[in-house]
């Protein structure tokens, strides 16, 4: 590290130092030791590890605070830059998805290497970026490193789970006059099954999550007296009209882009499908062939799916109540509200009540602003010679939405590459490829200053 420093300081035009393997590797290991799953509480302590990794590297510990957010914790380091240009943010999350040691081959919460990969739970999902961006962090610090701008570091401590902490972060950052934020928990790349990198995903939109409830109920009564209407049959009805429905397609910049890209690469009957709505999304033919596409409809419009189902309650009683769960990923602009009621319109039974439950959030696509697509295209070759960024809409939801819901633009940059067998975020023997650590450091420490120059 100290060579490095002295070289830079001797050669401004130098690439910008990057943290060794070894520091990072520790950092994951360590964190991977934190059980920080739901109602262990956790999250603190492995806070506070952070924390004094960053202490360790120089900075002030008045500049990281930890914050009690009920069990868990929000953690935010505020390091101030020249002010060439409004605040940034990075964000992770430090909890992880919960995992049954009974399950697992080896213990979850212990990092163990085993044939070129590190397993654990965390170890991807994200205490893998979480550690590359705090060894970035540390090792900018400790070379002499002034941002251009103030960088905000916010890790978060239920992005599993309720998403309490990134909800008040978002606000924290918004307070602050961030300007846009970095996930670390979104995007990525991809190798292909002899490890060579096929492409390399930035998200800049996520589809809304929201679940809707449809209920009828009826006065019921014996079912020797038979009665109609019958609930159940009227919220049967009503679920068939459901799943034969399909949402009217949308397309925006970002999965435009995606689209092109991922159709060129595919090739076949689907990749020119892609290609051809990509360029006009009016064609029905190539409308019909990504509607049968599981992994392609959710990229062209709203999708509902009835997934739970409750009436009755005696065998020998005619129900009074049927409930039934409609999940929606709802694409970047449409309002909950307007999925509920298009919903009303397709159930056309005025006795099937539809409802959203809690208030779901909904959000805009981020720009594809020409400063980020250029620091993010610059990190991604750095790491991964020949690797150019696509931009990418995710189906799910993370803790971006609080931050675009307010305004703030983000955007996934995970430095992780892997295979598509290898991912097991969320599932069993959690891994990821050992030889992942040099590039994503790599990765980070161009993305960050070519940000904050
Ligand atoms: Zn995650």
């Amino acid at each position: 590290m100290l060579a490095l420093a002295a070289l830079l300081a001797a050669e401004p035009a130098l690439a910008a130092p990057v943290a060794t393997v070894a520091d990072a590797r520790e950092l994951l290991e360590k964190g991977v030791g934190f059980d920080t799953v739901k109602g262990r509480g956790k999250v603190p302590a492995y806070a506070e590890y952070l924390k004094s990794v960053l202490v360790a590297a120089g900075f002030a510990p008045g500049s990281i605070s930890i914050e009690p957010v009920g069990e868990t914790a929000n953690l935010h380091l505020v390091w101030k830059g020249k002010g060439n240009d409004a605040p940034m943010a990075i964000t992770g999350h430090m909890d992880v998805v919960e995992a049954d040691p009974k399950d697992w081959v080896r213990d979850p919460f212990k990092a163990v290497e085993d044939g070129g990969y590190l397993f654990g739970r965390g170890v991807g999902d994200n205490k893998f970026d979480v550690s590359m961006v705090v060894a970035t962090l540390a090792a900018l610090k400790k070379s002499g490193f002034t941002p251009g701008r103030d960088i905000h570091l916010f890790l978060s401590g239920d992005e599993e789970t309720e998403g309490v902490t990134a909800d008040l972060q978002a606000k924290q950052a918004k307070a602050a006059g961030v300007e846009f934020m970095l996930n670390s928990d979104g995007g990525g790349g991809e190798l292909d099954a002899n490890g060579k990198p096929l492409g390399y995903s930035l998200s800049a939109a996520e589809k809304t999550y929201a679940d809707y409830r449809l209920t009828v109920t009826n006065p019921g009564g014996h079912s020797s007296r038979p009665t109609s209407p019958n609930a159940i049959a009227q919220l049967a009805a009503a679920t068939a009209k459901i799943d034969a429905y399909r949402f009217p397609v949308q397309i925006n910049e970002i999965t435009r882009a995606s689209l092109i890209a991922e159709g060129t690469k595919k090739g076949g009957d689907l990749g020119k499908a892609m290609v051809a709505f990509a360029r006009n999304p009016d064609d029905a033919a190539a409308v019909a062939v990504l509607r049968a596409d599981p992994g392609s409809i959710g990229q062209i419009a709203t999708t509902c799916v009835p997934t739970m189902v409750n009436g009755g309650h005696a065998p020998n009683a005619l129900p009074q109540k049927a409930t039934l769960t409609v999940n929606c990923r709802i694409f970047p602009g449409v309002t909950v509200e307007s999925v509920r009621k298009t919903l009303e319109g397709v159930v056309a039974d005025p006795a099937v009540k539809i409802e959203t439950g809690q208030e779901w959030v909904s959000t805009p696509a981020s720009p594809l602003r020409s400063d980020i697509v250029a620091a993010v295209t610059k990190a991604v070759t750095a790491a991964r010679k020949g690797v150019v960024p696509t931009p990418a809409m995710d189906a799910g939801a993370s803790d971006s939405v609080y931050y675009r819901a307010l305004g703030i633009p983000s955007y996934g940059v995970s430095g992780l590459f892997m295979k598509s067998d290898d991912v097991f975020m969320h599932g069993l023997n959690e891994r990821i490829p050992l030889a992942a650590i040099g590039p994503a450091l790599t990765h980070w420490s161009t993305l960050i200053t070519e940000l904050a120059k």
